[in-house]
């Protein structure tokens, strides 16, 4: 375990052996993004040059989401491509991007510096528009439905990998990459590849860099951002001290602690008591509504009987401090789960509704282009073994 994760042992061996995989691979090149305000003016004036050019390169870094030398006319010519290359690395590259949704979704396959991959994906919506992260390479967690959790862990992202993939979709946005002209890149979630809280502290900075104001991050607000958790406890715990109105979103997906046994595997280690102890804590902390997630599989735990226990496990801690999305499952290729039938979909979110809790179907972005969490890169490594 390095001292950039949070603890998160388990009872499932796998889990674990994929938990410490990534302590023995190379670290990515730091950039700009990685390093505090104090360490860039540190490096700038090891490297021969004012402190003052730190400001000039974050200007042009989180306002103008620039690293193109030739952009950068307020430094003299000559020291441009070298201030780049330092602290600039490339740290993503693009590999491809698929389209959906008549061009208000684009999905984005990427390629990190040791080769390995992962995804984003960027969501126009009438009110916002919001960019779907990745945390890690796979994710060791495990959850059999989820394609992430089939390729197991490679390694945490550096803050920098987290934050390139915000900046590479803030022009993107800006420059009206999406159906409907240039926008505004305004809200985060952690739902992409991997487990934020199994990376926590470069998750937290990266998430201070993209809510802080510009020149020294996006200005993307804090309350705009989600993260994802499958239920790491010390992890939510930490996150509600950090003074950050973050909102929390809980996978939990089962609504007794058999069944969940078997979907999460983290439940052997935090069971529902304490994700929910925690959940309703972090929004104690915080005010800020929980988001509970719920994938619907048929058969499996959709039933009348699940809707119940579910809504009895919220309502026992009080009124309007949770919210449930359930989302219909994107099954993934070759696991025995499959997405729930509509009138049980409607069924659960009327339980739900008549118990007073607010509960919204998670709309399906992009599932045509293997939006859900992992898919696409799940695809890429799959052809690549198969080849
Ligand atoms: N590891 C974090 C965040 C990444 S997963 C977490 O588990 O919360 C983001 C969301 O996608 C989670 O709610 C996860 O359970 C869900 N998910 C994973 N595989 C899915 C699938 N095949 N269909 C629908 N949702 C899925
Ligand atoms: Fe990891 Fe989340 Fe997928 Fe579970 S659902 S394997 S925690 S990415």
């Amino acid at each position: 375990m390095t001292d950039n994760s949070i603890a998160v042992e388990t009872a499932a061996a796998p889990v674990a052996a994929s938990l410490t995989r990534h302590k023995f691979r190379p670290k990515p090149p730091t950039h700009l993004a990685d390093m505090t305000p104090e360490e860039r003016k540190t490096v700038m004036k090891e490297s021969g040059f004012p402190a003052f050019r730190v400001r000039q390169l974050e200007n042009h870094y989180f306002s103008h989401l620039s690293i193109d030398p030739d952009t950068m006319t307020d430094l003299p010519q000559g020291i441009r491509r070298q201030l780049v290359e330092q602290f600039f690395p490339p740290l993503i590259t693009k590999v491809y991007s698929r389209q959906a949704d008549n061009g208000t979704t684009i999905k984005t396959l990427w390629e990190l510096f040791d080769h390995t991959k992962i995804e984003s994906v960027l969501m126009r919506y009438p009110t916002r528009t919001t960019l779907c992260i990745s945390s890690q390479v796979g994710c060791g967690m495990g959850c059999p439905f989820c394609a992430t959790g089939m390729l197991g862990l490679t390694r945490n992202l550096s803050t920098a990998e987290i934050v390139e993939q915000v900046r590479a979709a803030a022009l993107l946005a800006a420059n009206g990459g999406l159906a409907g002209g240039a926008t505004r890149l305004s809200n985060i979630v952690f739902m992409g590849m991997g487990e934020p809280m199994a990376n926590y502290k470069s998750v937290v900075q990266a998430i201070r860099e993209i809510s802080a104001l510009p020149p020294q991050g996006f200005g993307i607000s804090a309350r705009n951002i989600t993260v994802s958790t499958v239920g790491v406890v010390p992890g939510i715990k930490k996150l509600a001290q950090e003074g950050l109105p973050v909102r929390l979103a809980v996978s939990l997906h089962a609504s007794n602690n058999t069944l969940r046994d078997e979907l999460v595997p983290m439940n052997k280690r935090f069971n529902l008591e304490k994700v929910m102890d925690a959940a309703h804590d972090y929004f104690l902390a915080t005010h800020r509504r929980v988001s509970i997630e719920y994938a619907l599989m048929r058969g499996i735990n959709d039933q009348k009987i699940n809707a119940i226990e579910l809504a009895k496990r919220i309502n026992h801690y009080g009124d309007n401090w949770a919210h449930v999305n359930p989302i219909p499952l994107n099954p993934v290729e070759g696991s025995r789960w499959t997405a729930s039938k509509p009138e049980d979909e409607k069924q659960f979110l009327r339980i739900l509704n008549d118990a007073g809790i607010t509960a919204t179907l998670r709309d399906t972005r992009g599932n045509d282009i293997d939006g859900a969490c992992g898919q696409l890169a799940a695809k890429y490594y799959e052809n690549e073994t198969t080849k």
